[in-house]
């Protein structure tokens, strides 16, 4: 999800190495500062036109979301609750009913209680009539043997909350 800070931005601070000129912002949630956490901050050049500027953002965040998508596979591969799983859709709207998806996670980790850039299993739930919203999966079997509910508490559904 990109950050609210991001965007085409105009500076006009004296003596800022890009006063008068117009410079794009994306963040890389895959490449987190290992002092602050936070998402390293990527900036274009500076542009005295704005088009040229929002031109070179969108190439940008391409460039960072294409980087993102691998480093989220990559990570989806080496474990055993996202392994084996389809991508899930941007839209819970266009996932399926029990189809177990990885996709990033949005939420801290229920264990750690940060939040990093991490894959996670995700099942479709219904939200509200006829509206679909993403949980977080129980993390019981692999690839094909996932299981297809949600998980309640933890990272397992009532099911398997005992064996794991
Ligand atoms: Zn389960």
């Amino acid at each position: 999800m990109p950050s609210r800070s991001e965007g085409v931005i105009f500076c006009r601070s004296k003596g800022k190495k890009w006063n008068g000129r117009w410079k794009g912002v994306v963040y890389d949630r895959s490449d987190r500062l290992a002092t602050t956490r936070k998402p390293r901050k990527c900036t274009t050049a500076g542009y005295t036109d704005r088009g040229d500027c929002v031109r070179a953002t969108r190439e940008l965040r391409m460039q960072v979301e294409a980087k993102v998508a691998a480093a989220l596979e990559a990570m989806a591969n080496e474990l055993d609750h996202t392994r084996d799983l389809p991508l899930r859709p941007a839209s819970a709207a266009q996932a399926e009913a029990n189809v177990v998806y990885y996709g990033e996670a949005f939420h801290a980790d229920r264990e750690e209680g940060s939040k990093s850039f991490r894959a996670e299993r995700y099942v479709r739930v219904p939200a509200s009539r006829e509206r679909f919203a993403y949980a977080t999966g129980c993390r019981h079997g692999v690839g094909k043997h996932a299981c297809v509910n949600a998980a309640v508490r933890g990272y397992h559904c009532p099911e398997h909350k005992d064996v794991g």
